[in-house]
């Protein structure tokens, strides 16, 4: 936290304060929202079972890689937390495309599968392209299918990718009104950036997408309401970008493990400083630390965004069962789905 020279004059004397500015912006806690949707689908999933559904995970994780072993294990956990059948299939990192889309059609065709989640990345070897596209869109929990994204273009239900559909959970339930606001969504991936902008578009806000090559990257981001970063830069997003009392969601999940790159970023917060050398890592967002001071509301990193994607893959997985068995669409999606046509 940076500090301040406050001079006060009063009476011809001189009053000197060195003072750190208090935090204005709420904060968004993620951990508290997914515990809302947590207990929301464990409704949801009373009454699928209570239908003769039991609702079902299957996750592919191909090789050893560590993040990978560990985001699977975080699912497969919340699964079980929530009485989903779970299913874990773990390929060799040696395993072709072949083997992959044989496993993925075994999957496609077992009944019991709800949902199938395709790890990423993928070994080098194999086509992620032809993987992913070869997962029915009805069981696609992750929202990549072309024909799930094409839906979100059209404005149809669908499976949305989990990570923006979170961050409209966000919005939504801490009450920040989207609808007329103008939004900057920085990144324009097809995971994170791209779903942003149509969800916000779809929700009524005003929404330019930002990416490397924008112009005055800055000056679009002081225009906005709402400010979505995902770009994968730690810090990157400055303070004084930050429109007085926007409303700032951090997707940025950056591991720091260099030294010196800590040391750097970390020259003013001297205690993380502290924690990053106990642990020799640390989670970072893309959003500098002191937005709070402008925003009227922000996410933390950790515990903003990321407990979000999570839940949100529950969230698909039990409504990619409601769909495909045909146990019909929940109340929300009845609303959402009318929402969407309206003109
Ligand atoms: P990505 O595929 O690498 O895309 C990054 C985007 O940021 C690109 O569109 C890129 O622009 C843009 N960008 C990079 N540098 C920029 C700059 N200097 N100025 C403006 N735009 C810039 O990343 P991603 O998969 O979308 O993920 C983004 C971040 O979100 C990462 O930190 C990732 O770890 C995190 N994430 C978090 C969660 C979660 O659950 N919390 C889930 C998914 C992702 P170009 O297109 O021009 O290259």
């Amino acid at each position: 936290m940076r500090s301040y020279l406050c001079v006060i004059i009063r009476n011809g004397v001189h009053f000197l304060f060195d003072f750190e500015p208090l935090m204005s912006a709420r904060i968004l806690n993620g951990n508290q929202i997914r515990d809302q949707i947590y207990a929301d689908l464990r409704g949801e999933i009373a009454a699928l079972r209570a239908a003769g559904v039991q609702p079902g995970l299957a996750t592919v994780l191909a090789g050893e890689n560590p993040a990978s072993k560990m985001y699977v294990s975080s699912k497969i956990a919340a699964s079980g937390q929530l009485g989903l059948a779970s299913w874990r299939r773990a390929p060799p990192s040696t395993v072709t495309t072949e083997v992959l889309l044989t496993l993925v059609a075994e999957l496609n065709s077992d009944n019991a599968v709800d949902g199938i989640l395709v790890q990423l990345p993928l070994p080098p070897q194999v086509d992620a392209k032809r993987v992913l596209e070869a997962v029915d869109p009805a069981k696609d929990v992750d929202g990549f299918h072309p024909m799930n994204l094409g839906h979100l273009v059209t404005g149809r239900p669908g499976l949305v990718a989990c990570t923006p559909s979170g961050v409209m959970e966000i919005l939504r339930r801490s009450g920040i009104r989207v609808e007329g606001a103008n939004a900057a969504v920085i990144g324009r991936s097809d995971i994170v950036g791209k779903p942003m902008a149509l969800l916000l578009l779809h929700a009524n806000a005003t929404v330019t997408i930002c990416h490397s090559k924008t112009r005055d990257l800055a000056e679009v981001v002081r225009g906005a309401d709402i400010v979505i970063a995902a770009m994968g830069r730690p810090w990157f997003v400055a303070p004084e970008w930050i429109r007085p009392g926007a409303t700032v969601i951090d997707v940025g999940t950056n591991r720091l493990s260099d030294t010196d790159q800590a040391a750097r970023l970390f020259a003013d917060f001297p205690e993380r400083l502290a924690r990053f050398r106990e642990k020799g890592s640390a989670v970072v967002g893309d959003v500098h630390p002191g937005a709070a001071e402008a925003a009227g509301a922000i996410t933390p990193v950790p515990g903003g965004v990321g407990p979000l994607t999570i839940a949100m893959l529950m969230s698909n997985t039990v409504k990619a069962a409601r769909l495909r068995r045909g146990t019909g669409r929940s109340a929300s999606e009845t609303r959402a789905a009318v929402s969407a046509v309206k003109p």
